[in-house]
């Protein structure tokens, strides 16, 4: 059994938990649960804390809600019910003080005889009866005793996440018994680099990963191993670059292009002549652009993937652009059509409620090169959807695609891979983007374009609910209109019990209190397409003037007249969400608001969130307040999982580490670091290694 291997290798760590002594079937499937499959993701398994056992408090210094380390003998055991629990409880004292420690585990009693040394770790709680702190099923090993669990005594202690059934007591003895063997792994990183870096040795950071001497010392372990992580991370990302093929440069700026900037109603703002100078630069080369430009809502990047766009299409080529829903789609087109009015070109849009015959018409148009530029969604995603000289590929709102959906626009293409230009109006902060996005050059749209109004948040509680829609009414009756954004389309139960406004209720509410002149209309994601199509135009030609919705509306929609957004329940929605809906109003020159209606009994963090947003208004400042409140998964959703492979990297903790880690992997490649023959060797190992593993962003 691999089990009573001494020695930890490569070949070691691929081994399914289960080889480990005490592990069956049943650990086995709980350790799955928090993503432990291999002895490997045991071995870095990072601890969620440390608990400082090296200190042993002085029982007459012990206070309710610290964890502490105590030892003491044991003096008094008897029954004892709490909390209407029978249990027994014993009595330890240390000589300064005694305290009481209560177990309901009543076939333990016999495991603390009366006399013995003892330790003790613990949460405080406090005995509200006897008015005193009280320690309840705390971590415990008798002194001195068969089986004394040194695991646990006068160390540091590393509390590892847990699920029922699989505690961190037992993961720690598992791990303990692991560290206990050889190890023997490849740090792949250059000793150049680690020297100038002072790194630890790989394998004692692993250990003191696990068992350091004080909790400064482990998160150092923890930062050393996720610095070879991504380390690991770029180097990977390097060979998805070697394996993108040539690209058709587009090298002549022609009529097209030079028209369209021309006939624009609008000077560019000076971050959009930026952007395009990076993107000139790209597409100039005969090596795909691949290109993420962030900007917030409003920003203007259409204008540029238009630009983009016209650039292939003057050289030869196709172009196409993907947004994520039909109405995103439809608009983009509808301002193509807008600001190409009377340029030669062929545009066309396919979406999935398209028509057969038409599809058929433009699939095959597309085919024989007689379509320039394709506006659509998913549905070009289809296997049937050919180009004839497909060169650039724009997708917007790209974070809403997954990665292969992104790849699988041009996997057909043999010869050529198109430039690629993603889009998002989500703020990624840069050491994410950097990470997410690490094979992506980055564009950044920073300012508005000029001459828009200012946008004011205002938070409301729930109970001044009326006050806030006599208002809004008021300024609607003047001639403005306004959105109300609310998390849920009907009551659920769950609803019902929280108190939170369904759409059809505040529907209901609303037109009760409407006064004449406000008219009311509703979007959600349960509506046709073509309903909400009907409703959209409605509400930008004034026949609604008050739009009820869910957050079907978060993306992209342009109406330039809108200059209200309500948030009803606020508190529940996260801030880069929050921040795209603002982003709906604001959008014309006139002075817009965004009023947060939150819960009477708000929780804390929900009001750490709104008040973020009223006081930050670029996406980019919230995104880095929201990457430090909430971790990575606001921005990356459910893709995040298993994201990169990183199991010790911590977006926020590590992001003073990725700049300088995927700078030391471009001087690897461009041969500007001294590598001995073995570490040569080494990398080229790693390249195969990787060549294997799945398929990263
Ligand atoms: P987003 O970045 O959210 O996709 P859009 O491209 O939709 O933003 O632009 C928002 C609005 O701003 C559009 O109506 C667009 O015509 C307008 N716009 C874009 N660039 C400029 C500019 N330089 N000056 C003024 N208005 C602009
Ligand atoms: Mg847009």
């Amino acid at each position: 059994m691999a089990g009573n291997v001494n020695k930890i290798d490569s070949e070691f760590l691929k081994r399914d938990i289960r080889y480990l002594k005490g592990v069956g079937p049943k650990k086995q499937s709980l350790f799955r649960r928090i993503g432990v499959k291999t002895v490997e993701d045991l071995l870095f398994l990072v601890p969620r804390r440390y608990e400082d056992r090296t200190k042993i408090v002085p029982i007459k210094d012990v206070r309710a809600g610290e964890y502490v380390t105590i030892q003491g003998r044991i003096t008094l055991k008897g029954n004892r019910k709490l909390f209407g629990k029978e249990g027994f409880g014993i009595i330890i004292d240390d000589g300064t003080g005694w305290i009481e420690v209560v177990f309901f585990v009543k076939s333990m009693k016999g495991l603390f005889p009366v006399g013995e040394k003892i330790i003790i770790t613990g949460r405080v709680e406090f005995d509200k009866y006897y008015h005193k702190p009280i320690l309840i099923h705390p971590e415990y090993s008798i002194i001195g005793k068969e089986g004394y669990d040194e695991v646990i005594a006068g160390m540091v202690i590393p509390v590892y996440p847990q699920t029922e059934g699989l505690d961190s007591r037992f993961i720690r003895k598992l791990v303990y018994e692991l560290l206990q063997k050889e190890i023997e792994l490849t740090d792949y990183v250059p000793r150049a680099i680690r020297e100038k870096e002072n790194l630890l040795p790989l394998v004692e950071s692993i250990r003191k990963l696990h068992f350091p001497d004080s909790v400064d010392e482990g998160e150092r372990a923890r930062k050393n191993i996720a610095f070879r992580e991504l380390f690991q991370f770029f180097w990977r990302l390097n060979l998805e670059r070697e394996k993108l093929r040539k690209a058709h440069p587009f090298n002549k700026k022609g009529q097209l292009s030079q028209m369209f900037l021309k006939n624009l109603p609008f000077e560019l703002t000076e971050g959009q002549k930026k952007v395009i100078e990076e993107i000139e630069r790209d597409i100039q080369k005969n090596v795909p652009m691949q290109r993420l430009l962030q900007g917030d809502v409003g920003s203007g990047k259409t204008v540029v993937a238009i630009y983009s766009m016209l650039r292939a299409v003057e050289n030869g080529y196709q172009a196409t652009l993907m947004a994520p829903t039909e109405t995103l789609a439809d608009q983009i087109f509808l301002v193509l059509l807008n600001f190409v009015k009377g340029l030669p070109l062929r545009l066309a849009l396919l979406k999935g409620s398209t028509r057969a015959s038409e599809r058929k018409q433009i699939l095959r148009d597309l085919k024989e090169g007689g379509i320039d530029i394709l506006v659509g969604t998913h549905a070009l995603l289809t296997e049937d959807v050919e180009f004839y000289r497909l060169g650039l590929v724009v997708i917007d709102e790209q974070h809403k695609f997954g990665v292969l959906q992104r790849y699988s626009l041009w996997k057909k293409e043999e010869e050529y891979t198109p430039h690629l230009l993603l889009m998002t109006a989500t703020p990624i902060p840069r050491s994410l983007a950097l990470t997410l996005y690490g094979n992506l050059e980055l564009s950044l749209l920073k300012d508005r374009p000029a001459g828009r109004g200012k946008i004011e948040t205002i938070i409301k509680l729930e109970r001044k609910r009326d006050e806030v829609y006599s208002w809004v009414f008021k300024k609607i009756l003047k001639g403005e209109k306004a959105y109300v954004v609310v998390p849920l389309i009907e009551e659920s139960d769950y609803s019902k019990e929280r108190g939170i406004q369904d759409l059809f209720n505040l529907y209901d509410y609303l037109s009760k209190i409407k006064p004449e002149g406000v008219h009311i209309g509703t979007l959600h994601g349960r509506m046709k397409t073509e309903e909400k199509r009907r409703v959209m135009e409605k509400f930008r030609n004034g026949e609604i003037n008050m739009l009820v919705s869910t957050t079907v509306i978060e993306v992209g929609i342009d109406v330039r007249d809108a200059t209200i957004m309500v948030i009803e329940h606020a508190d529940r929605f996260g801030l880069a969400q929050l921040h795209q809906l603002r982003g709906r109003v604001g959008r014309g020159n006139k002075k817009s608001y965004c009023i947060l209606v939150v819960s009477d009994n708000v929780t804390e963090d929900g009001l750490e969130r709104v008040k973020a947003l009223k006081k930050h208004e670029s996406g980019f400042e919230l995104a880095e307040i929201d990457l430090k409140m909430r971790g990575p998964g606001e921005f990356l959703g459910t893709r995040q999982h298993g994201f990169g492979g990183f199991r010790v990297f911590h977006f926020y903790k590590d992001r003073d580490i990725i700049e300088k880690t995927r700078d030391y992997v471009t001087k690897l490649r461009e041969n500007r670091i001294k590598l001995t023959d073995k570490e040569k060797e080494a990398l080229m190992q790693l390249k195969e290694k990787l060549r294997e593993a799945y398929y990263v962003a």
